[in-house]
């Protein structure tokens, strides 16, 4: 059975999931082995060891491509890795020593981290703009660029950089256009169909949906690159195992339902905080003042499930808040059922301190979860009250 004509939703139940044709069983099974039998050398069913390909892995891999838009037919493909970072670092592998990258300002730590400490030291040229603004990121490109690399909406200020301009400007230079698409996930945002290359996930977020597993993933429409990522997986090695493959697949089912309450939710929550006299500024594009509303409104279904804002005390008070909730956990992470509230300064980006991809210190980084919406406010209205 073809779903690739029918809508999202279907596609996030049915595509890498059909009945196992052995058994029947309408849950596609884990195939927890690392070999495969050959009938005669070099006749199998197309597995041969798990490095280089797992059933339960092609499964997600199918599932997450059709997703972002591309079909069993290509062109290009899905291409599963251990974790967000994993994918991450499999797409800097393409580059070499000169060649240039573009990376957006407030990119998300580790990716930053990787790209500085690791692949600069390997010749790699990085330069950091703030992709919110175009003009800037034309004026960072130049014949050396290879890569474009966009995070949206951004990490943990939420600011929105437009896709389809990023993607003309890098291809002006010859460059590709990635895009991090954690955040929005493909439910909200399918950065493939406004002219990006490739997408990036960390599916230990959205994607999983219940903070059970760690993962990542990559879907290109460029052929030579999905050759190339795939040989790296298999070359590199940075496979996730397939429990993980099934747990995300199984979080992938419900992604379209658990993205509608989260946007619900979050919408509920930042006109909340933006209603008090503790909080100086929020940060969510589907506030209709947010300098990233307009066109957040253009390139994506709904605003999404995460929410950053400083209180009017500062980082004492910011402190003291993030300490002083109930329904909402302090932690790091986002993308999962529960709401979690965290610090970025000290907290996911304190690997950023001292750069240019330094956040304020008093920042406050909330992932609204599906808990009911006046439990969330009731939390953070107590803890406004108490710190
Ligand atoms: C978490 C995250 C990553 C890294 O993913 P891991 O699965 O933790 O390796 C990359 N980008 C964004 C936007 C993230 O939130």
């Amino acid at each position: 059975m073809s779903f690739e004509g029918m809508d999202f939703e279907t596609r996030a139940v049915h595509v890498g999931s059909e009945p196992d044709p052995a058994t029947g069983a309408v849950i596609a099974p884990i195939y927890q082995t690392s070999t495969f039998a050959q009938e005669a050398v070099g006749e199998h069913k197309g597995y041969e060891y798990a490095r280089t390909g797992n059933p339960t892995r092609a499964n997600l891999e199918a599932c997450l491509a059709s997703l972002e838009g591309v079909g069993p037919e290509g062109p290009g493909g899905g291409v599963c890795f251990a974790s967000g970072m994993a994918a991450t670092a499999t797409v800097l592998q393409t580059l070499g020593p000169g060649d240039h990258l573009v990376l957006s300002a407030d990119v998300y730590g580790g990716t930053y981290r990787v790209a500085a400490r690791l692949f600069e030291g390997w010749g790699l040229r990085l330069d950091v703009v703030d992709m919110t603004s175009l003009d800037q990121l034309k004026q960072a490109v130049r014949s050396e660029t290879r890569l474009v690399w966009v995070e949206t909406p951004t990490n943990p200020l939420l600011g929105i950089v437009d896709i389809m301009g990023s993607a003309d400007a890098a291809h002006a230079a010859g460059a590709l256009c990635a895009v991090d698409n954690t955040f929005a996930t493909p439910f909200l945002q399918r950065p493939l169909e406004l002219g990006a290359d490739l997408v990036v996930h960390s599916s230990t977020k959205y994607l999983g949906g219940h903070s059970d597993v760690v993962g990542g993933a990559l879907v290109t429409t460029v052929p030579e690159l999905y050759e190339r990522a795939r040989f790296l997986q298999n070359a590199v090695g940075a496979v996730p195992g397939p429990m993980d493959c099934w747990l995300t697949l199984r979080g992938v089912k419900t992604l379209a339902l658990r993205m509608r309450a989260h946007c619900h939710n979050a919408m509920r929550v930042a006109a909340f905080l933006a209603g008090r006299p503790e909080v100086a500024e929020v940060r969510y594009p589907g506030l209709a003042g947010d300098p990233g509303h307009e066109l957040a409104a253009r390139q994506m279904a709904a605003f999404g499930g995460m929410v950053a804002f400083r209180p009017a005390g500062g980082v004492q008070a910011a402190k003291r808040l993030v300490a002083a909730t109930e329904v909402f956990t302090l932690a790091e992470s986002l993308g999962g059922v529960e709401s979690l509230i965290e610090l970025p300064g000290e907290m996911t980006h304190a690997s950023v301190a001292g750069t240019a991809a330094e956040v304020p210190a008093d920042l406050i980084r909330l992932s609204v979860g599906v808990e009911h919406p006046d439990d969330l406010v009731a939390d953070l209205a107590r803890a406004l009250d108490r710190a």
